[in-house]
């Protein structure tokens, strides 16, 4: 093929990647990214056009040349705007204004009107650094469970900016004349066929990451409860079953604390529903507060909560859950100008050498927290410390203080 036909291609890929993006976006997701993704692919079908162009025999000057190697900075600007748009951090499209403008100012100079190679020298840091800036932004700012779906777009900046400096490199080691291999059109030659793959995978690449997102924004939104922020129940099914098994293989203690808001019904009658709801956001954010990072937080009920702590023993728990009540209990919300006060009573359970399967050591905290409840609220009562079961079958018993 030569390389007038490659150019050809290389700016219809371009267009299928800005129609490909667009569509995507208006489709479902609307992420933003997407119209920093579909504005490079516009970039670059620019450019391909103007190369297209030059190529078929039209010489319109360094200048023209100029405009299509800008028009290729923005191209792969776009890339990076795009993938910090994902990231969630300014596009940076400031950036690419100045050096898009002082590359195109750069064609003035005698020494790259002189030669296509010489622009290809100016070229080649420039392309490579936001290649680089991409490739490391997308690695860096990636959760690891989502890198498999940034990988293809990562590789591809990789391999990009190696081609361009390898292109360099053969044309510094030829003192600046092409290879004689591809028909003596090496530079045009590598470019537009680099330019194909570059835009092919390029727009696969960017499709899966912004899929990928989807899938895990959609899979978040099923685990978490929307009030509070806090995991579901479903949620506490597959880590309490998964973190049950770990503790019992590798011998780790682990711990429920589970807490219910005292008289909360006559939070709500009395202040309403809104109200009754920015009262269970203030103690779940009093309670993260107090616990640690890495504990799973569950929201199981309407105003009923579960910590999964791991890694403690049942003392350490102890402390912790009176630290939470005592928060709690210490910072009423202020609403409607009022204090409303609040208070949850907490009950604690450790895992046990018999049991078999997390259920039961909630069960034993939903006991605790019963005693608490019973003996007054406003307190912690911690399973085998407050509350003995007498034996498997029979009636709890309490043992209050
Ligand atoms: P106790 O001290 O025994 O726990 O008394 P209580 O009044 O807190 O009783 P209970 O725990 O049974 O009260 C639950 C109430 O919480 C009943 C329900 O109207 C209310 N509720 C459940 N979910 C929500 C919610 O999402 N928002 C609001 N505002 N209220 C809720
Ligand atoms: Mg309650
Ligand atoms: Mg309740």
């Amino acid at each position: 093929m030569d390389a007038f036909t490659l150019v050809v291609a290389a700016a219809l890929a371009s267009s299928i990647m800005a129609g490909s993006m667009g569509l995507l976006y208006l489709a479902s997701s609307r992420q933003r990214s997407l119209v920093h993704w579909a504005l490079a692919g516009i970039f670059f079908a620019l450019n391909n056009s103007i190369a297209a162009y030059i190529i078929h025999g039209h010489d319109a000057g360094p200048m023209f040349a100029g405009l299509g190697n800008a028009l290729h900075v923005a191209g792969q600007f776009g890339m990076l705007a795009g993938a910090r748009r994902h990231l969630n951090l300014r596009p940076g499209w400031g950036w690419f204004a100045a050096v898009s403008t002082l590359v195109l100012a750069a064609h003035g100079l005698p020494y790259l009107s002189a030669s296509p190679v010489h622009r290809l020298y100016l070229m080649t840091p420039v392309v490579v650094t936001i290649n680089l800036a991409t490739a490391w932004l997308l690695w860096r700012g990636s959760e690891r469970e989502a890198r498999p779906a940034y990988l293809p777009l990562i590789v591809l900046e990789l391999l990009s900016g190696l081609q361009m400096a390898m292109r360099c490199a053969a044309m510094a080691a030829n003192d600046g004349h092409a290879p004689a291999f591809l028909g003596g059109q090496f530079l045009l030659t590598t470019g537009a066929l680099s330019m194909l793959v570059f835009l092919s995978v390029g727009t696969m690449g960017c499709a899966l990451i912004v899929t990928q997102q989807q899938t895990l924004a959609l899979r978040r939104a099923s685990l978490t409860d929307v009030l509070t922020g806090w995991l579901n129940r479903r949620a506490l099914h597959d880590i309490a079953t998964r973190e049950f098994r770990r503790c019992r293989r590798t011998d780790t203690p682990a711990c429920f604390l589970t807490f219910d808001i005292d008289h909360f019904k006559s939070i709500n009658d009395r202040y309403g529903h809104g109200v009754g709801d920015a009262a269970i956001r203030h103690v779940t954010t009093l309670s993260a507060r107090v616990l640690r990072g890495y504990d799973a937080l569950f929201r199981t009920g309407g105003e009923e909560f579960a910590v999964l702590l791991t890694g403690g023993t049942v003392d350490d728990v102890g402390h912790i859950a009176e630290r939470l009540r005592e928060a709690i209990s210490q910072s009423p919300l202020h609403a409607q100008g009022q204090a409303v006060a609040m208070t949850v009573s907490v009950g604690v359970a450790a895992l046990e050498a018999g049991d078999h399967k997390w259920e039961d050591i909630l069960r034993r905290a939903d006991e605790a927290l019963y005693h608490a409840k019973q003996h007054g609220r406003n307190r912690v009562s911690v399973y085998g410390r407050d509350v003995v079961a007498r034996a498997a079958g029979q009636r709890l018993q309490l043992v209050g203080k």
